[in-house]
């Protein structure tokens, strides 16, 4: 269980430095984070929290919530993440759908009122019994109520858990719909940040900077259990992402690794004074949830100092890594792939039609079978047999090639693809094309209605300089005599920004709904 593994690291790393918070300049050892956890426990098993009882979280980047991670496994509550980006309905829906009965929460965060909004939707959730607020008396009288139960009641809670048991509800991102609560065992999580941790090359001397969210997998698997499994220490920049407050921390903490979907590091690469951070501590880092342009690698690995950086693929269903580039892959794997399969877990690529396995560089869906597997999405078992087959078998989604040697390249996702007269068109190679024009800073391609080809091209681009145009005749030129005609963008649209998820995903779903209203 995740207890017995954080005990074994407090055991061999009982002094080293196990977390670290650079807004308020707490820091605990492993030894300090044990006895933190243990005391947040107890203080859970006092006001009666059951084994596979619902705990909630909903906050911003702090120590808390690793301390909520840890002492919720260690007593067998069910942790809910919830995103810090929901708003009172959303927050409303996870409450019921998941039945939390605790729920620690941060008062504010972003000037958004999570206090008002929990105390809103709280009539509407009969299982919800308690709730405290970090910074608030509500939190440390919880904490201080620790007293009420004895380290042999948690001993004895302890002795009932078992690996299989679940121990986490992880909403998926809502890229493509409505979020689904994905269920986790001990077994899952762990052992994916222990093999991720592995890949990566951590030992106690490691220092990993988390700017993703911990309520997503990426911060709580990818980040906590890859550090807390190998005796690594976490370091949180800020409560949520800011480019400068990053690299600011990995300079000052001398970190070794440093977490971002691609876009953070684009916003860091794009600093004005990126050149005064010193990031020559920095060796390796990851970078997953969405594709990475080529670009980005390159200067990621060339400017950052992160030349072990790893590529991964995967999903909240899969606790979340599937594919993992290694630390020796040249800069060809490392950005023309997402990895090949970690250990013991399978991967094939399938005809999403007939479910048949397809010859290596065909493109198909990409299926995940082992450890990894969630058990279930939590009280939605149809939508469980939509992804999950007989054989156990996880369908991701997403469109992807098998090279000869076994790395993975991911296409697309099945609800991405555009057909157009009849061709599929994969929106990730037109936007590694246009990426490479001089004004494109950034680009999303997305099929839009069309009553001839069924469906049309559009590209919508963040051009370099603010305020500049960049027209559709431009484009067309740029990819003329480059690109096969039927994947030459019909529509080109210069945007500010793209709707996006709080884990750094494109949600190409709003951008169709936002050009089929701008198209008329
Ligand atoms: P929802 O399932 O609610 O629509 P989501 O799929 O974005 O949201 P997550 O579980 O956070 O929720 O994301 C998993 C998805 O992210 C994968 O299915 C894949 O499409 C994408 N992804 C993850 N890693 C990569 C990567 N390295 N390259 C490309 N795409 C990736
Ligand atoms: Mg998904």
């Amino acid at each position: 269980t995740i207890g017995q593994n954080l005990a074994r690291t407090v055991a061999r790393f009982p002094d080293r430095e196990a977390l670290v918070d650079v807004p308020s300049g707490r820091r605990w050892s492993y030894r300090e984070l044990a006895a933190d956890v243990d005391e947040l426990a107890r203080a859970l098993l006092a006001i009666g929290v059951a084994k596979g009882d619902r705990v909630g979280i909903w906050a911003p980047n702090r120590p808390e919530w690793v301390l909520v991670q840890y002492a919720t496994a260690a007593i067998g509550a069910i942790m809910v993440n919830i995103n810090p980006a929901y708003r009172r309905h959303e927050v409303g829906f996870v409450l019921r759908q998941s039945g939390i009965s605790v729920l620690v929460s941060a008062l504010a965060h972003k000037g958004s009122a999570y206090r008002e909004m929990v105390e809103s939707v709280a009539g509407e959730c009969p299982a919800l019994r308690t709730v405290a607020y970090l910074d608030d008396p509500t939190w440390t009288s919880l904490v201080a109520g620790a007293a009420g139960a004895s380290a042999a009641d948690l001993e004895a809670r302890a002795a009932t858990l078992t690996s299989d048991d679940p121990i986490n509800i992880q909403y998926t991102s809502g890229t493509t719909g409505f979020p689904k609560g994905a269920t986790l065992s001990h077994h899952n999580i762990l052992n994916n940040g222990f093999f991720v941790g592995e890949l990566c090359g951590y030992t106690e001397v490691d220092r990993i900077c988390v700017p993703v969210p911990f309520y997503h997998c990426f911060g709580m698997v990818m980040g906590n259990l890859a550090a807390t499994s190998h005796g690594a220490c976490i370091v949180i920049p800020a409560p949520s992402f800011e480019p400068a407050a990053t690299l600011a921390a990995v300079a000052a903490q001398r970190c070794t690794s440093l977490y971002g979907v691609p876009t953070m590091f684009i916003a860091e690469l794009a600093l004005p004074d990126f050149a005064s951070f010193d990031l020559s501590s920095l060796r390796t880092g990851i970078m997953a949830g969405s594709p990475c342009p080529v670009e980005v690698m390159r200067k990621v690995v060339d400017r950052m100092h992160m030349s072990e950086v790893s590529i991964c693929y995967g999903m909240t269903e899969t606790s979340p890594v599937s594919t993992q580039t290694r630390v020796d892959d040249d800069l060809d794997r490392r950005t023309g792939t997402v990895g090949r399969v970690l250990p013991f877990l399978e991967v094939k690529v399938v005809d999403p039609a007939t479910g048949v396995t397809l010859r290596r560089g065909e493109p198909g869906e990409l299926c995940t079978r082992g450890y990894s597997v969630m058990l279930g999405y939590w009280d939605e078992p149809e939508k469980t047999a939509e992804v999950l087959d007989s054989a156990r078998w996880m369908h991701t989604g997403d469109l992807a090639t098998m090279r000869d040697d076994g790395y993975v390249n991911i296409v697309g996702r099945i609800k991405d693809l555009i057909i157009r007269g009849g061709e599929n068109v994969y929106p990730r190679e037109i936007e590694e094309f246009l990426y490479r024009h001089p004004k494109v800073s950034d680009v999303q391609v997305i099929g839009v209605p069309d009553e001839k080809y069924g469906e049309e091209i559009m590209a919508c681009v963040i051009v370099r300089e603010p305020g500049s145009q960049l027209t559709v005749d431009e484009v067309r030129a740029f990819c003329q005599g480059q690109l096969a005609h039927y994947k030459i963008p019909r529509y080109v649209r210069v945007v500010e920004s793209f709707p996006m998820t709080i884990s750094g995903k494109v949600r190409k779903v709003e951008m169709r709904e936002w050009a089929v209203a701008e198209l008329g």
